[in-house]
């Protein structure tokens, strides 16, 4: 399965991910970063959208 991964080092918190698909990003208070829920299924369609508008090219996919 493929699951969708940041790169925290290059992710500037803009939090574009965080509107287009909430479902799965999500902004972690106490660690000041983006994380990806745990999902049995992701939204692909969603989730290419937020990789295609991700400023940083930070957001891809990864084989788990
Ligand atoms: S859209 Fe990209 S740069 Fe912006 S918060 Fe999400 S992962 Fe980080």
């Amino acid at each position: 399965m493929k699951i969708p991964a940041i790169d925290q080092g290059t992710c500037n918190l803009c939090a574009g991910c965080l509107e287009v698909c909430p479902e799965v990003f999500s902004f972690n208070k106490n660690l000041g970063f983006i994380e990806i829920k745990d999902m049995m299924i992701y939204p692909e369609d969603k989730i290419d959208e937020a990789i295609a508008l991700c400023p940083e090219d930070s957001i891809s996919w990864e084989d788990e």
